[in-house]
């Protein structure tokens, strides 16, 4: 599905990822833990391919292909969701009306047909009620007006309605409610599918109470320093970081 080998990435003169590895296979939810300023959101927008985020070396493959010789569109286009890719507002264009064109492009690279405005209408009151959003957010401009719990709503809807293969969430700077955070969770869970990965990127183990990855990883100056099953996440929760002791120092 994702396999990142050795990768490298600078943001203006400054050197953030340095030799990340990581390899996520169909079906496996992996968590990103780690601490302020690691390089976790960096990851992700080197991924999305965000301006300004400069590759320097290394290869990510996905789905088989060279991630970085992909169109931005087509990394989307091609079932890779980043929760954090539309946070911008876009006033004039209705939820609705964007969601639309990003689950119809979805489908034209699958070779499916494109949905009819009531088919979609259909799709998309469903996943509004089932993140807990009221119809009328489908009407409204995207993200215009949300507050910070509606635009996660909406994150998630949108992941439910593009159906992707690989969902990348960064959660570390969102002041999540309870609420929000069980509706991150029941959208995460109930998307999760044997041909669906998901890579959780969260400063703090409470989401990992409602989502149970299969991995953790602790990612520190640039790379993954250690990796291990859910309790990794216990561990950094009751101990902070020190426990990795000498081979965090050495990172740090
Ligand atoms: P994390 O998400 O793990 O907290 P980030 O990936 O946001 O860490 O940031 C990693 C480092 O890169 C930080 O030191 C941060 O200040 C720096 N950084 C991130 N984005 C930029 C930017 N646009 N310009 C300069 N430095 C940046
Ligand atoms: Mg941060
Ligand atoms: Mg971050």
């Amino acid at each position: 599905m994702l396999k990142i080998s050795n990768l490298h990435a600078r943001v203006e003169d400054k050197a953030i990822l340095q030799g990340l590895n990581l390899e996520v296979k169909p079906g496996e939810v992996h968590a990103i833990m780690g601490p302020n300023g690691a390089g976790k959101s960096t990851l992700g927008y080197v991924l999305s391919g965000r301006d300004g985020y400069e590759v320097e070396q290394g290869d990510v493959n996905f789905n088989g292909k060279d991630l970085f010789e992909m169109e931005i569109e087509e990394r989307a286009s091609s079932g890779l969701f980043l929760a954090f890719q539309y946070p911008v507002e876009i006033p004039g264009v209705s939820n609705m009306e964007f969601m639309k064109e990003s689950v119809n492009a979805t489908r034209e690279q699958r070779g499916e047909e494109a949905l009819s405005a009531t088919e979609f209408l259909k799709l998309a009151k469903e996943a509004c009620k089932q993140v807990q959003l009221p119809l009328d957010f489908l009407k409204r401009g995207v993200n215009e007006g949300f507050s910070g719990g509606e635009k996660k709503r909406n994150e998630i809807m949108q992941m439910i309605l593009l159906k992707p293969s690989l969902c990348i969430l960064d959660e570390s700077d969102s002041g999540l409610d309870v609420d929000a955070l069980q509706v991150v969770a029941n959208g995460v869970n109930s998307q999760r599918d044997p041909q669906r990965s998901f890579i959780i990127i969260t400063h703090y183990q409470r989401l990992l109470d409602y989502i149970k990855p299969d991995f953790v990883h602790i990612l520190a100056n640039g790379k993954i320093v250690k990796s291990g099953d859910a309790s990794l996440a216990l561990q950094v929760e009751k101990e902070g970081y020190a426990f990795l002791g000498k081979e965090f120092e050495e990172v740090s």
